[in-house]
């Protein structure tokens, strides 16, 4: 299946120009890796922004010699470069795409390349079940202060009651799929959900195989019904 979910053009600029949350930065990368149309899109941006660099400093160097642009040219151009380059440095490397098998598969290929500087050998990966048919797995990232990212995994089959979100969340499918039945659309490999405080949703996990997302949360959901609040609470989201 083709993805069709992707991120909002502002994090691919972010991304692109080097200046996003880590979090978010991850997700755009690790989608990227799987989604060509984004992977062009960002290296458009990113030669986008060269060329102007390129520009801003031959203009710079227009100025009459002595002046105070003609000093400070050579430097804006290297800070400038610089820049360019770290961003050019961080594009993601194409993962080959190997479905997992039933019941979670194969999970090496699961995770693309740049998440797989964040996680443990897939064997590893301490689970902590949270409810009945889900667990999570927090990555650590050092020094890292934004929202938290994490790993979840979630039993096919497994509904999610109707909830809204108190901030961005980003939820990559790197395995089964998700149906959100209020927005009428399907997650498969690849896609990227994205909720917001306006987004109030219903969500099930598709038959098939086990579902694995690579998700940032800004804040915890809020479930319309009482029962459901609970059981996120329990869960950490
Ligand atoms: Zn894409």
């Amino acid at each position: 299946m083709p993805i069709e979910h992707h991120p909002l053009p502002e994090h691919l600029a972010e991304y692109a120009a080097g200046v996003g949350e880590i979090g978010v930065d991850l997700v755009v990368a690790c989608h990227a890796t799987l989604c060509p149309t984004c992977r062009a899109e960002i290296e458009a941006m990113e030669q986008l922004g060269g060329a102007m660099a390129e520009r801003g400093a031959n203009e710079h160097r227009a100025g009459p010699p002595g002046s105070v642009e003609a000093a400070t040219s050579s430097f804006d151009m290297d800070a400038l470069v610089g820049k360019t380059l770290r961003a050019v440095d961080r594009l993601p490397v194409q993962v080959p795409v190997q479905a997992g098998g039933p019941g979670g598969g194969v999970l090496g290929p699961v995770f693309p390349a740049p998440l797989r500087a964040y996680l443990p050998a897939p064997s590893d990966i301490a689970w902590r079940r949270v409810l009945p048919g889900a667990a999570r797995f927090d990555l650590e990232v050092p020094g890292h202060r934004g929202p938290p990212m994490h790993l979840k995994k979630l039993q096919p089959g497994l509904r999610i009651p109707q909830h809204g979100h108190r901030g961005q969340e980003f939820d990559l499918v790197l395995q089964g799929g998700i149906k959100d039945h209020t927005r009428a659309r399907v997650f498969d490999r690849g896609d990227l959900s994205y909720a917001d405080a306006s987004t109030e949703h219903a969500l099930s996990i598709l038959p098939g195989e086990e579902c694995i997302t690579f998700s940032v949360a800004e804040a915890s959901v809020e479930a319309s019904h009482w029962l459901a609040r609970m059981l996120y609470r329990k869960a950490g989201w």
